[in-house]
């Protein structure tokens, strides 16, 4: 095993986010590619995974923030030729004059944001160039059909006084993971109708885009001129009973081995003493809890390679650490624990982890803190994916804790 000098890293591969990206490209059938890179790219770095995204022939970057765009702007990345970078969620009071001046395209789905970005871009300048939301059906962001002829004709009276350009039109589905939902035919005709309002009032939009992950791979009259994967680029399968794709995870978290011990049966481990040893056996200490990211719903339920095989984590899941039973194999202080990764080496993916715990891989890998270091490797064209195997759990006795996993 490697010994390594952090307590815990996130390895992140930047050629399986470029060649994610390729085959998203491919898929995409002429579309053109805006990679999500929001939420510090889906938790595998802001700025490299951007980088690997273009790298990859992504055309567009995607955000939710303006903190998020102006951060890309100032790494060089959000103004540089041939990239476009869309910040998708927009709040009142925010610098939009900011925004506008590195370049960033603004989405907007109210009227009152068209106007605080028109009022921005009339401080600054600079024209605006923003990009009008539809609510198609997942009543979250954007302007409902009622709505939209209001937000339609606020565009247009900026745009006539040359403050502000429509560059797209955009929606976003609730149920794009779920083929055959019934909404999905909803949502991708409300968005027909009302691009079609919206041009026909005058709009003259650069792009139209409407599809996630899901829809980019699996819903392909919905992928208009341009397609927001944002899962899919970091090799997580958006919809997991189809398969994986041929995506490659990029993260790959591992820990050192911080203390191994031997315990008596009938120990308690860790807060609660959720589980008891049912023999005498070997503990090791893994320094990655909760404050890491590591989810406490896990105690007693998620598995990680060590000594090479599965390892059920054993008892609680403290802020810094948790514990595993090793029974009579050893480990050294250092050797390399694997968490979650690609699956080639028997540990658990991220997508594992999060069907042990009722949740998606998004949550898993963007939940990974800042005090976990982000390590990266990989260059594009690196090896074809291979499947997961199915590893040896060996769990103890567990008292109160679920060991459903
Ligand atoms: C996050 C996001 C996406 C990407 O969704 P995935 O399911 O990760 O592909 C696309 N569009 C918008 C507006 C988003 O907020």
């Amino acid at each position: 095993m490697v010994t390594m000098s952090s307590p815990a890293e996130a390895r992140v591969d930047l050629g399986a986010i470029g060649d994610n990206v390729a085959l998203l490209r491919d898929r995409a059938a002429g579309a053109e590619v805006m990679a999500m890179v929001k939420a510090e790219g889906y938790g595998h770095g802001l700025v490299p995974a951007a980088r690997a995204a273009l790298a990859g022939g992504a055309t567009w970057l995607g955000v939710a923030k303006l903190a998020e765009g102006l951060e890309l702007h100032e790494a060089g990345l959000a103004g540089r030729s041939g990239v476009r970078t869309l910040v998708c969620l927009g709040v009142p009071g925010e610098p939009y004059g900011k925004g506008v001046q590195a370049g960033l395209d603004l989405a907007a789905g109210a009227p009152w944001l068209v106007k605080e970005i028109a009022e921005a871009a009339r401080r600054t300048g600079v024209p605006a160039r923003i990009h009008l939301k539809a609510d198609t059906g997942m009543s979250r962001g954007g302007a409902t059909g009622e709505d939209w002829p209001a937000l339609v004709d606020a565009a247009l009276a900026a745009e006539a006084e040359g403050l502000l350009r429509v560059v797209g039109l955009m929606s976003h589905f609730a149920c794009a993971d779920e083929p055959g939902h019934p909404s999905i035919g909803r949502q991708l005709s409300a968005f027909q109708e009302m691009v079609e309002h919206a041009e026909k009032a005058g709009i003259r939009p650069e792009v139209r885009h409407l599809s996630n992950s899901a829809a980019t791979l699996m819903i392909p009259e919905a992928r208009f001129d341009l397609v927001r994967p944002g899962i899919a680029v970091y090799g997580l399968t958006p919809v997991p009973r189809e398969g994986t794709f041929g995506l490659r995870p990029a993260m790959t978290l591992v820990a050192g081995a911080a203390l191994l011990k031997r315990v008596p049966e009938g120990s308690g481990v860790s807060y609660g003493h959720t589980y008891v040893t049912g023999r005498g056996t070997n503990l090791a200490l893994v320094p990655a809890g909760y404050g890491d990211g590591i989810p406490r719903h896990g105690s007693n339920v998620l598995e990680v390679l060590a000594a090479g095989r599965r390892r059920r984590i054993a008892g609680r899941v403290c802020m810094d650490q948790f514990m595993i039973d090793l029974g009579d194999d050893t480990l050294a202080a250092g050797d390399e624990i694997v968490l979650f990764g690609t699956g080639e080496r028997g540990e658990p993916t991220a997508q594992e982890w999060a069907d042990a715990l009722g949740t998606i891989s998004y949550e898993i890998v963007t939940r990974i803190g800042s005090r976990v270091p982000r390590v990266y490797t990989g260059g594009p064209g690196a090896g074809p994916p291979r499947s997961a195997k199915p590893g040896n759990a060996e769990p103890g006795s567990v008292g109160t804790g679920s060991v459903d996993g």
